[in-house]
């Protein structure tokens, strides 16, 4: 038994096929005998009972392995960071749900951390990789253009600015370090001196 042609994409009203052949699932409705999508999304035929479902596709973005994703650090274990995913870098829309991914101590930078709490700090906005989105979601931010992209100053909370070395506090002047994401060194001040190779 092969699938009936189910298009990939169907919009609100488009007819997915006859009653009497298919039952309506979830994302679909009934009328005169012919099923419909009540929503944007993916049909899909369950060949056990025939019934036609349409899962919707409002750009909820899944995660994928391979993924960069923003997140944010909620806690500081000894081996581990734990964040909350707030969107992934393909898409601007937040994840629903905030699931919750991992940092672990090993993956927060290269070579070895002997602390994650001098890494990160709780309410930094990171920028890592998913090394695996299934069962939990694993994080890394070793490679360098990952890690810490927005960060607060523990004493004060303004949010904190990269100095000479680490990262300045405009308002009370204290310094932190983190493990921070690399942006290519293109335009910045410093080293350039503008000649020629
Ligand atoms: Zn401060």
């Amino acid at each position: 038994m092969s699938d009936p042609e189910l298009p990939k994409l169907v919009l609100p009203g488009d007819y997915l096929g006859a009653a009497e052949e298919f039952l309506p699932g979830r994302g679909t409705y009934e009328n005169r005998g012919r099923i419909y999508a009540s929503l944007l999304g993916t049909p899909h035929l369950d060949a056990r009972d025939r019934s036609i479902r349409v899962e919707a596709r409002n750009g909820i973005p899944e995660i994928q392995e391979d993924d960069l994703v923003y997140a944010r650090v909620d806690e500081l274990k000894t081996a581990m960071a734990i964040c909350t995913i707030l969107s992934t870098g393909t898409s601007t829309r937040t994840v629903p749900g905030a699931p919750e991914g991992t940092v672990h101590i090993s993956k927060a930078k290269d070579g070895y951390t002997e602390s994650l709490s001098g890494e990160f700090a709780v309410g930094d906005i990171i920028v890592a990789r998913v090394l695996q989105a299934h069962p939990s979601v694993k994080l890394t931010t070793a490679p360098a253009p990952l890690g810490v992209v927005a960060a607060r100053c523990q004493v004060c909370h303004a949010l904190l600015r990269i100095g000479p070395k680490e990262l300045v506090c405009p308002r009370c002047g204290h310094t932190e370090h983190r493990k921070l994401a690399q942006v290519p060194r293109s335009g910045a001040p410093g080293r350039n001196d503008g000649s020629p190779p």
